[in-house]
């Protein structure tokens, strides 16, 4: 999974079509000790998302029945293909990064943030890259 000190990547597997994942805590052990900079979480799919918000829950499950109301399951050109239109809809809205400040090795989020994987097409494992960018002047977080 280790690409380089600067980039890792980790799988999750999800266990339904649409459903809320936390994973702040595999982003969090791709981060350097004592490092501060930006650490950019991408996942390498079409059809899942990432974000931050608040791991509740209850609005987790609010999210999903959100998600699946706001786009319609059926009539996409694209349904000809694969049958998943509404999948990469999803996902585009949402996007497929979030760049996340990091401060002395830890994620700089507030109280109530946390990184969200937004499953689209599941139940699927998915592939999240983090990539770490150092602060210009930052001594600490030397990559070699
Ligand atoms: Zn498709």
């Amino acid at each position: 999974m280790q690409r380089s000190r600067a980039q890792t990547r980790f799988k999750i597997s999800t266990k339904s079509r649409l459903s809320v994942r936390d994973i702040t805590s595999q982003v969090h052990a791709a981060v350097p000790e004592n490092m501060t900079g930006m650490a950019t979480v991408f996942v390498e799919h079409t059809t899942a998302a990432v974000t931050v918000n608040e791991c509740e829950k209850r609005l987790q499950s609010d999210f999903e029945t959100a998600l699946d109301g706001v786009i319609n399951n059926t009539g996409w050109q694209h349904d000809e293909l694969d049958g998943n239109a509404d999948s990469h809809i999803r996902a585009m809205l949402i996007g497929a990064s979030e760049t996340i400040p990091i401060d002395s090795g830890e994620l700089a989020t507030g109280t109530w943030q946390s990184v969200l994987l937004i499953e689209c097409d599941g139940p699927r494992t998915r592939t999240v890259s983090v990539t770490i960018t150092p602060v210009a002047n930052d001594q600490s977080s030397s990559m070699t």
